[in-house]
């Protein structure tokens, strides 16, 4: 058994989605779960609605009708007569639509996943139906019915033994029955019957959740670039694809930032020792990259580079030292608000944080942290990782910037950048 993913890139028109049929016909043999996101950038234009939504800023109106049209449009070209899907995109736009109606009675976030969500719903659906028609049978299931989540929404914590025993139930006898199952990335449901989702690209993650439950053999990541390469192709040139990687070094390389797979895929992998394969839904007869245990450690140099990113200076507003004490309240706050550090460095009397600069997270944040430290911040810069670095790449990737803080460990050095002005 293998858990297939295809993420936005993949099905972002009606040409992508026929060149996934046809990698299903190839290399789905044998039972598949094949896991979608949403199409093309629909989950960046959900995210306008719902803040059009929540903070009555912006036309709702404008948005809905594009998101539903590019769907339409999409079902127009795939299908000869497009009736039957054509409703089932109506009725989840007319569940987005009552949805807006209402004036917002919950949390900006709660409201964000259960509107966000939808994205991946209309992708599987389109999917699934155009699969069926062209002949390759498959059932279409209901990710929030089996991924079980906390209610912290958009970022739901998975519930490991419930998810387990309703894949064990529901996802494998369906898998057992029709050979391909089609399922949503990124979304999961709660006790209360709210959509979740996981984080923003976590279909990755669900892929790797529904394997490791599942106890599939592996996991082939489709995606737009032959496989794991050293450095991101939209930031830097002349990359090169790495052909195998340990756990530890995909771990790190995610940690770091590196976008091609989401940082929480590779722990339920590793638990299960379930080989990862990032391959090309362009060149899929191509091997790609396969991530897997092996005592070789990549030597390539490899470069991650984050942008939109702020740097947080806390300090004690009394003078006093940066000690444990004050360590555990700010990493108290930063875990309470989902903030996470991508880059810490600690002095006597200052603790440098640099972090996504996510404003929703970020605002309420700073209010607490000031309601106890002095906190300083530099917004727009850049976090560059070098791992397995040398002088001349340092002086390279580092030309024309302001380097603000600088840390290296032996084989990784993180730097916080400015562009010079
Ligand atoms: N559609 C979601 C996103 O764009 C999840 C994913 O693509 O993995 O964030
Ligand atoms: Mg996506």
């Amino acid at each position: 058994m293998q858990v297939f993913k295809f993420g936005g890139a993949s099905v972002k028109n009606a040409e992508a989605v026929k060149n996934v049929a046809s990698i299903l016909k190839s290399y789905g043999n044998g039972e598949t779960i094949v896991v979608i996101s949403a199409m093309d950038k629909t989950t960046n234009k959900l995210e306008e609605l719902v803040n059009a939504y929540f903070y009555k800023k912006g036309n709702t109106a404008s948005v809905f009708d594009e998101l539903k049209k590019f769907h339409l449009d999409i079902a127009t070209q795939l299908f000869k007569d497009p009736k039957n899907i054509n409703n089932e995109i109506e009725n989840v736009f007319v569940e987005i639509l009552w949805a807006i109606e209402e004036e917002p009675s919950f949390t900006y976030n709660h409201h964000y996943d259960q509107l966000v969500s939808q994205g991946e719903v209309l992708a599987t659906k389109i999917v699934s139906a155009y699969l069926n028609e062209i002949g390759i049978s498959n059932k279409w299931l209901d990710a929030r019915g089996i991924i079980q989540t906390d209610n912290t929404f958009r970022e739901g914590k998975v519930d490991y033994e419930l998810s387990h025993t309703l894949v064990q139930t529901q996802l494998i006898p369906q898998l057992k029955q029709h050979a391909i199952v089609i399922t949503q990335g990124f979304i999961g449901g709660t006790s209360e019957n709210f959509t979740t989702t996981l984080g923003r690209e976590g279909s990755d993650y669900t892929a790797a959740l529904l394997a490791y439950f599942a106890d599939a053999e592996k996991v082939i990541i489709w995606k737009d670039v032959p496989g794991v390469l050293n450095a991101d192709p939209k930031y830097f040139k002349n990359t090169k694809k790495i052909e195998e990687l340990t756990y530890h070094d995909a771990i790190e390389l995610t940690y770091y930032g590196a976008s091609v797979i989401h940082p929480k895929t590779i722990k339920p992998l590793q638990n299960k020792s379930i080989h990862l394969y990032v391959r090309s839904f362009l060149k899929p007869a191509e091997p790609g990259t396969v991530i897997k245990e092996s005592d070789k450690r990549i030597e390539v140099t490899s470069y991650i580079f984050k942008d939109k990113q702020i740097l947080l200076s806390i300090q004690p507003k009394d003078f006093s030292f940066i000690a444990e004490d004050n360590l555990s309240t700010i990493f108290r706050m930063f875990s309470a608000y989902n903030v996470h550090a991508n880059m810490i460095q600690n002095s006597a009397i200052s603790f440098s944080v640099c972090t996504d600069d996510d404003e929703q997270k970020i605002e309420p944040l700073l209010i607490e942290l000031q309601e106890h430290f002095k906190v300083l911040y530099n917004k727009d810069v850049q976090l560059l990782t070098i791992r397995n670095y040398d002088d001349d790449i340092i002086a390279k990737l580092s030309e024309n910037k302001l380097v603000i803080i600088e840390q290296r460990s032996r084989n990784t050095l993180q730097m916080v950048m400015k562009e010079e002005q």
